[in-house]
């Protein structure tokens, strides 16, 4: 019988510990984290991200308040609200809600944000000094996929972990992070692309794939063997008349024909989704305690550090 690797409750569990964390500064330190995140445009998807991240800011205590800019804003118009946030003091995070309109240069703009209010992990210093082993914020989503493994009891130590996708913002950092010789890492990385020769040849060598390819059903039944775990990333909208909303959510892995054979999969939705935002909220309580020297750790596991 395959487990579902829910992300609810770990990420109600990081949630809850992140509020208790945001109690303790407010009163030992007077400092309140805030997260400003900037949108820009209308993207339907960005706009419910962005306020979902906002709720469960709120939830736990934590400043935030939404930069809604609209698509014509210009690139000098979005450095400059950049790095007037990266001046204010109330916001130890600054989130710039990708992706940003074709005219808008996201590396530039990503480039901009100050690496100690980066807590997305995504400026060239930080993703440096995860490549090097060293303390930098990790990208939410990534930082995510390796608690929701951890806390189901799956260590990654010596694992062969196969990644489906090397983008910026999901593969590389979370094939970094695994890579690392610490504990909850450790692994044996391979990452596949659309240049990998014999995809299904690699994937079903995996104990643990992870799959972020951004399509739908990249994975398939015949490219699973039974132990192996699962991770599905994607978060894709489907057109689905029966649905009141016009479509419906799928990953990028074709749950009917892989869950019965594998020995855990993560479902979408619920599965990595609520984790990139506890670990966007437990990122910019980090951010904040840098500001005053107070420690910050995640939860301790369920059944202890593997
Ligand atoms: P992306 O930038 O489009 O990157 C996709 C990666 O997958 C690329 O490296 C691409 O290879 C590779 N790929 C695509 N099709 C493939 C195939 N058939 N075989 C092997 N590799 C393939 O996407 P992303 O930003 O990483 O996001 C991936 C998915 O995760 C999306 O569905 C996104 O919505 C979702 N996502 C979810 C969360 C969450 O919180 N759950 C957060 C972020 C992203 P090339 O490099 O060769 O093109």
């Amino acid at each position: 019988m395959v487990r579902i690797l829910q992300g609810g409750p770990v990420a109600e569990a990081i949630r809850t510990h992140v509020g208790r964390k945001v109690k303790q500064l407010q009163q030992q330190h007077g400092v309140t984290p805030g997260l400003a995140a900037i949108l820009v445009g209308d993207n339907p998807a960005s706009s419910v991200y962005v306020r979902n991240k906002e709720r469960a800011c709120r939830q736990a205590g934590i400043l935030t308040e939404t930069f809604h800019m609209p698509a014509s804003t210009s690139q000098g118009e979005l450095l400059q609200v950049v790095a007037r946030l990266n001046d204010d003091l109330r916001f130890h995070g600054i989130l710039v809600q990708l992706p940003l309109p074709p005219h808008l240069e996201e590396a530039t703009v990503i480039n901009a944000v100050h690496p100690s209010k980066d807590i997305d992990g995504l400026h060239p210093i930080n993703m440096g000094r995860l490549a090097k082993g060293e303390p930098a914020f990790v990208p939410c989503t990534p930082a995510g996929v390796q608690q929701l493994l951890l806390w189901y009891g799956y260590s990654l130590e010596g694992k062969h972990v196969v990644i489906c996708g090397r983008s910026n913002i999901v593969g590389k950092p979370l094939a970094l992070l695994l890579l690392q010789k610490a504990p909850g890492a450790n692994a044996t990385v391979t990452v596949c692309h659309t240049g990998t020769v014999d995809l299904a040849g690699v994937t079903r060598q995996a104990d643990i794939l992870v799959v972020a390819a951004g399509r739908p059903n990249t994975i398939t039944g015949e490219m699973v063997q039974e132990p192996t775990v699962v991770i599905d990333v994607g978060i894709n909208r489907v057109p689905d008349t029966a649905s009141e909303r016009g479509y419906r959510l799928t990953g990028d892995v074709d749950f009917d024909s892989v869950a019965p054979k594998v020995q855990a999969i993560s479902p979408v939705p619920g599965g990595v989704g609520p984790m990139t935002i506890a670990m966007l909220l437990f990122n910019t309580l980090k951010a904040a305690c840098h500001t005053v020297g107070a420690p910050c750790s995640l939860p301790p596991l369920p059944k202890g550090d593997p």
